[in-house]
């Protein structure tokens, strides 16, 4: 039965902090992912602390120069629909659009969806998995078809947030508020993986709340592009996916890049082996498939999940080929 807890809806972000400084305290942002956790008892909660009244929170934001600053609050639906983010960062605007489903967009917003839990079987289940404070990972034992290849060791969940890989190939940072004051957090730093705490999904402390995510000036050239294969086209999170942002200098060799992986690794998996191969290159036949495979090189797939391995380099070379 769900544990009874206080709900408190803040009218202000300094309320917000205040109310959510004493442990047991949670944000609810859009509630998609939060009211299934609670309700499934995944974690339990003191006091459920709504945003959704800050109008602070809500909205994209021009910066001179070429950012763009999102508030946490805004929904993916309109993230994904934006003209600004689709022209400035496309592998954004794809990503989030590959949310779900239009109803989970429309009430789902892009802070939750980079803060959102895993979806891994044995945490939403009864079991007392290690991300729960337990002494195991029960998909070691068990089924792994939907696990990591990648920077598993303690925990093999795999990031659900199709937003956060392409955020991270889009270099962006994560403005937060909390107890201690304001901070920014490159998007490399936010993501927590296993082998540092299986407990935790970002380096969030009590009582803070992101408030934007910031996107820095695209310049000149920068082109970005989401990838994303699932089980059902319907609605579904990634079993892989690749976000690429790429610069090429005048005789069109890739001067700049970032390649950051979905749907195989505890947090967005950055491939400095693919952005190695193609850095300086154009992008031929060959090189492409020395990419792709340089991206599979150090995967580790568990008993059920070989094929994200094929899958993977499978994507990464069709992406890396539409930007030749
Ligand atoms: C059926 C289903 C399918 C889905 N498919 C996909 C998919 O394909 N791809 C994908 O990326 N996601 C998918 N999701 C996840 C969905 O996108 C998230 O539930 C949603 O983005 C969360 O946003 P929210 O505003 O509802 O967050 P909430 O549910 O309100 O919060 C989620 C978590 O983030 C924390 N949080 C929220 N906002 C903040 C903030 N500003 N600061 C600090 N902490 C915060 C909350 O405390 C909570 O722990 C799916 C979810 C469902 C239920």
């Amino acid at each position: 039965m769900l544990k009874s807890f206080s709900y408190v809806r803040a009218k202000s972000l300094d309320e917000a902090v205040e109310q959510l400084r004493a442990a047991g305290g949670r944000v609810h942002a859009g509630g998609t992912d939060l009211v299934g956790c609670l309700r499934d008892g995944v974690f339990e909660v003191e006091r459920v602390v709504s945003i959704g009244a800050i109008d602070a929170l809500k909205g994209i934001r021009e910066q001179s120069g070429g950012g763009v600053r999102i508030g946490a609050l805004t929904r993916i639906a309109e993230v994904a629909k934006s003209p600004v983010i689709a022209e400035r960062f496309a592998a954004l605007a794809r990503a989030a659009s590959e949310v779900g489903t239009p109803q989970l967009r429309n009430q789902g917003t892009l802070g939750g969806n980079i803060c959102q839990k895993t979806r891994c079987a044995y945490y939403r289940g009864p079991f007392p998995c290690r991300r729960k404070g337990g002494g195991s990972c029960f998909a070691i034992e068990g089924n792994t078809e939907a696990h990591a290849i990648f920077g598993g060791r303690r925990c093999y969940m795999v990031h659900p947030s199709d937003t956060a890989s392409a955020l991270t190939a889009l270099n962006a940072s994560v403005a937060v508020e909390g107890p201690r004051g304001a901070r920014t957090i490159p998007i490399d730093r936010f993501f927590v993986l296993p082998e540092v705490d299986p407990t935790r999904e970002t380096v969030l402390e009590q009582g803070e709340v992101v408030t934007d995510v910031i996107l820095p000036a695209p310049g000149a050239g920068l082109r970005s592009s989401y990838r994303k294969v699932r089980m059902r086209r319907s609605w579904d999170f990634a079993l892989a996916g690749v976000a690429l942002a790429i610069r090429k200098d005048a005789g069109g060799a890739v001067s700049e890049a970032r390649v950051v992986f979905s749907g195989v690794a505890p947090v967005p998996w950055r491939s400095t082996a693919t952005e190695g191969v193609i850095t300086g290159q154009r992008l031929t036949e060959d090189v492409v498939r020395r990419a792709a495979d340089a991206a599979v090189a150090e995967a580790d797939p568990m008993p059920d999940n070989a094929y994200k391995v094929d899958l993977l380099r499978g994507i990464v070379a069709q992406e890396l080929a539409v930007m030749a």
